[in-house]
């Protein structure tokens, strides 16, 4: 099979032909449609997600869609020609984490597109478990990105955030995650403000729904407390997490809001007013992709057609490199994705 294959980091990733997997009795093979390209495959790319988390060479790609083409002896309830979406993370089932339901944050966890190859080929094994099914013919595309692009988002505002109806929501960044960020808010009922430095993302946020925008290069936190009456807003979701953005988005937040910090900066780190923590009783999460049965409530919410995965542009497998250095593009918005 081919597969693309990053062998030096910052340099192109290489299309090799490689051994198409063997199955194990509980596992799949899927063929890869489409796969959605991430922020954090450039961060794989540059080196920033360095051993042991990534080894080179590494195949890159975490949100997979495909068509079942083999099954293990074992596996039950999954055929040949399904079609579906890995859930990425391949964690123990045995730990104190995966019993309590936070199998995101298990020990051992093996992430399909780090720890494991992921998606930039045209096959790849998963364990059964990982196989999340569609009932409903979405283009490959947009189910793909659901794994990580609509789940995390999903996640982060209804479990973390408890975003509820009537609540005023801040999203940071309209990006691949920002802009389900928007949707999904918008779906619980909640105000929601978007900050972004591109106008062409803002444009994007006010088509789903955004009900104020703010240009985050022009004294955003003022603009925060002008639109919610002085009180600053109950949740900020962080899709940027810069010192630049949090600086502004966490004291935009109100006496006991909540700010979510979904985007990260490998190796920053972000000066807190520990005085002002004090007197709003601010809470501050760090958000990690989703479990299983998350991913799988997504799914059921982009079926119903109540979210929608927002693709900008898709590149033929054989674009990769091309693929992944437009995700960087100033005119790129929503989510990028290899379609094969
Ligand atoms: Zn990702
Ligand atoms: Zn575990």
């Amino acid at each position: 099979m081919k597969a693309w294959v990053l062998k030096e980091y910052n340099q192109p990733m290489e299309l090799a032909e490689i051994e198409t997997p063997d199955i194990k009795d509980d596992e799949i093979l899927l063929r890869v449609k489409a796969c959605g390209i991430c922020q954090t495959d450039l961060k794989i790319y540059r080196g920033e997600i360095p051993p042991p988390i990534v080894t080179l060479p590494h195949t890159p790609g975490h949100e997979v869609a495909g068509e079942v083409v083999a099954v293990g002896s074992r596996v039950d309830g999954i055929k040949e020609k399904d079609i579906g979406i890995v859930y990425i993370y391949i964690p123990c089932h045995a730990c104190t984490y995966c019993l309590s339901g936070r199998e995101n944050l298990c020990p051992d966890l093996k992430r399909i597109g780090f720890e494991l190859p992921g998606g930039y080929a045209q096959f790849i094994r998963i364990p059964s478990y990982a196989f999340c099914s569609f009932e409903k013919r979405i283009p490959f595309e947009e189910m793909a990105i659901l794994g990580d692009a609509v789940a995390t988002s999903y996640r982060a505002l209804t479990v973390l955030a408890e975003v509820k109806a009537g609540h005023d929501v801040l999203i940071v960044g309209a990006g691949g995650l920002g802009i389900h960020g928007v949707q999904i808010a918008k779906l619980c009922g909640a105000r929601v403000l978007v900050a972004d430095i591109k106008e062409k993302a803002l444009r994007l946020a006010k088509e789903f729904g955004a009900d104020f925008l703010i240009n985050s290069g022009e004294s955003p936190g003022e603009q925060i407390k002008d639109l919610t009456g002085g009180k600053g807003v109950d949740a900020v979701l962080e899709f940027v997490g810069s010192e630049k953005t949090m600086g502004w988005s966490l004291p935009s937040l109100k006496k006991g809001g909540k700010l979510v910090i979904v985007g990260y900066v490998p190796g920053k780190t972000f000066p807190l007013n520990t005085m002002a923590m004090h007197y709003n009783e601010w809470k501050i999460f760090g958000s990690r992709l989703c479990t299983k049965v998350e991913l799988l409530e997504v799914i059921r919410l982009v079926e119903e057609g109540k979210i929608k995965p927002v693709i900008s542009k898709t590149f033929p497998l054989e674009k990769a490199n091309e693929a992944l250095q437009a995700v960087q593009s100033p005119d790129i918005v929503g989510r990028i994705a290899l379609k094969f």
